[in-house]
């Protein structure tokens, strides 16, 4: 089967601005940043989704929350930063190969909240929570 464009990048066969790699995990930045920094994390097994780990892939699953945390630092987030994984269809995944967005930065284009629903369809799943 062909590697999909992570496993490449993984494997150092697609160029890539990689800012961080050790034995578990690949971090590099995305190619269409929706943030002044917008960085990729990756484990260096072959897991498709948040729904494909397994007990075993804990040591993956640390690392990329270690290594999150070591490159927030290292890029200046001092502010705070997310760090998301959209997972299969309903969490509009593109590329089937676990990874998470660590996205933050200061300026012009600030995060928002984390969910940004219309106001009205915010007010219905209020609403039916309440009754
Ligand atoms: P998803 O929607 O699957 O969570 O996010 C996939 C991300 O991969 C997108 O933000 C997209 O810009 C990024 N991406 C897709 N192809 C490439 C590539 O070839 N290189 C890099 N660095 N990022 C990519």
């Amino acid at each position: 089967m062909e590697k999909n464009i992570f496993e490449k990048i993984r494997d150092g066969e697609e160029p890539a601005d990689i800012v961080f790699k050790n034995e578990y995990v690949t971090a590099f930045r995305d190619i269409y940043p929706d943030t002044p920094i917008h960085i990729l994390i990756i484990p260096n097994k072959t897991i498709r989704s948040l729904d494909d780990i397994e007990e075993e892939d804990g040591i993956y699953m640390s690392n990329i929350m270690l290594s999150a945390k070591k490159i927030a630092k290292e890029q200046g987030l001092n502010n705070g930063y997310r760090l998301i994984t959209n997972c299969g269809k309903n969490g509009h995944q593109v590329v089937p190969y676990l990874h998470f967005h660590l996205v933050g930065g200061e300026g012009e284009f600030p995060l928002g909240k984390m969910i940004t629903l219309p106001k009205t369809s915010k007010q219905k799943f209020k609403l039916k929570f309440e009754i």
